[in-house]
């Protein structure tokens, strides 16, 4: 049974450590609720897979193994591999058999590099394999990076970086014991409007920065903790704050340049909604920064589409509506200098991003958005819950962990 292997790796990894995450995450999330089991999917609707398969591009591509074929690995990530100049994809890894040949055969991936979760340990004998990309539900985070690095293999992990701290620190841990790279998938940080809008709070722009503004909403439709794993506990965490709030969390910081001393916060769960049976329909955050700044964070999954981020300084205004899309970004100063930007392509991040990972691997670069970073922003997502369960702000050191 696949999940048992994965635990019992697990726990190997990290020791006593193990036994405290089930209380750890509980203790951030509204609800109890059942264990996490991984699950094939179906093909996700709207998938486009390519007519031929793609080819390697350079001698020295890394060859990365995809851990699960969602709407993101495929509608996002596995076309956009081809657009970065030293990534391949050399194996896949999927709980559905029909869906893995299908893609496999798209992609042009051998059959023999095509595995199932009960096998993936077996990629340690592939040496066609350097890398993998996680891009699975929360829960399985940690166990499949902390695997991955068992195996010899660089990690590639998306957000948010797993379901609690003491998670992230044990895929650090394995991450510097096999001396390999891990890298959080923060593409805005490779995104033109974003890098353009961090470069001009550093020079600037808007004067000293006084307030920061993001939201982050949609309105979901009708669903179950068991039709959707964004809607269950055990999947997901505490819900539109891990999933898409976390983009707002982000921006404050490398919009700001600080982190945050303290946080107040307070989270919404509606009764006798199927959707929230589980998780918080809403979570509104206030970071307070060691120069004065404050930040206002919303996020949602019951309210009117908004991805926004504001920075209003002494001298004027920053705008970034939307924000951190895949693309249609917008930029402005309004103010006593008043402008637009069109810096570049937005959905060049996708590309920037890997070759980022894949140049920090072949060349021993430094990783920008390592698992510190992803570490950091769960460390501040526990604070956040720990403030709006105890109705009390939240005083914090500067790596992120709660102060008494
Ligand atoms: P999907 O629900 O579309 O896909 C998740 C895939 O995980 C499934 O297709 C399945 O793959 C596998 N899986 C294994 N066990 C389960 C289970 N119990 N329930 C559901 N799926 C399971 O999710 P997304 O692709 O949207 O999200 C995956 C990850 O990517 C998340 O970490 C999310 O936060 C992140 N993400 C990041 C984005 C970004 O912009 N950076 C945007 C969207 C998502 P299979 O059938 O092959 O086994």
């Amino acid at each position: 049974m696949p999940h048992t292997i994965s635990r019992r790796s697990f726990i190997e990894a990290t020791g006593a450590l193990a036994a405290t995450l089930t209380t750890t995450a509980s203790a951030t999330s509204p609800v109890q609720s059942t264990a996490a089991q991984l699950k094939g999917q179906p093909l996700p609707g709207g998938v486009r897979l390519p007519a031929t398969p793609p080819r390697r591009k350079r001698d020295d591509s890394v060859g990365i193994a995809i851990i699960g074929l969602g709407g993101y690995a495929l509608n996002q990530i596995m076309p956009r591999i081809d657009h970065a100049e030293r990534m391949h994809i050399a194996a896949l890894v999927s709980g559905n058999p029909a869906k893995l040949a299908q893609v496999g055969d798209a992609y042009g991936v051998p059959t023999d590099a095509r595995y199932s979760y009960a096998d993936f340990d077996r990629i340690v004998a592939d040496d066609r394999i350097q890398a993998v990309y996680v891009i699975l539900p929360t829960a399985f985070h940690a166990d499949f990076t902390i695997r991955a690095f068992a195996a010899g293999k660089h990690v590639l992990c998306e957000k948010p970086m797993a379901l609690s701290s003491t998670e992230c620190e044990a895929m650090i841990a394995a991450g510097r014991r096999a001396n390999r790279k891990l890298m959080i998938a923060y593409r805005c940080h490779f995104e033109p409007y974003n890098v353009e809008a961090m470069r001009l709070m550093r020079e600037k722009a808007v004067g000293t920065i006084r307030l920061i503004r993001t939201d982050q909403s949609y309105r979901a439709g009708p669903t179950t903790p068991a039709q959707n794993w964004r809607f269950n506990r055990a999947l997901a965490g505490g819900g539109p704050l891990e999933d898409y709030g976390i983009y707002g969390l982000q921006s404050a910081l490398y919009l700001s340049g600080e982190m945050p001393e303290s946080i107040s916060a307070a989270t919404f769960q509606p009764k006798g909604d199927p959707r929230f049976a589980e998780i918080f329909a809403h979570v509104a955050t206030q970071l307070t920064f060691p120069s004065g700044a404050v930040a206002q964070l919303a996020t949602s999954y019951d309210a009117a589409g908004a991805n926004l981020a504001q920075v209003r300084g002494t001298d004027g205004t920053l705008i970034i509506d939307p924000a951190t899309g895949y693309a249609g970004h917008r930029m402005r100063i309004e103010g006593r200098d008043a402008r637009d930007f069109t810096p570049g392509d937005p959905t060049t991040q996708f590309a920037a991003q890997l070759n980022h990972f894949a140049n920090a691997i072949r060349d021993d670069t430094p990783i920008l958005t390592g698992g510190e970073m992803g570490l950091r922003d769960i460390r501040l997502i526990e604070a956040i819950y720990a403030s709006a369960r105890e109705g009390r702000t939240v005083k914090l050191a500067p790596d992120g962990r709660m102060r008494g």
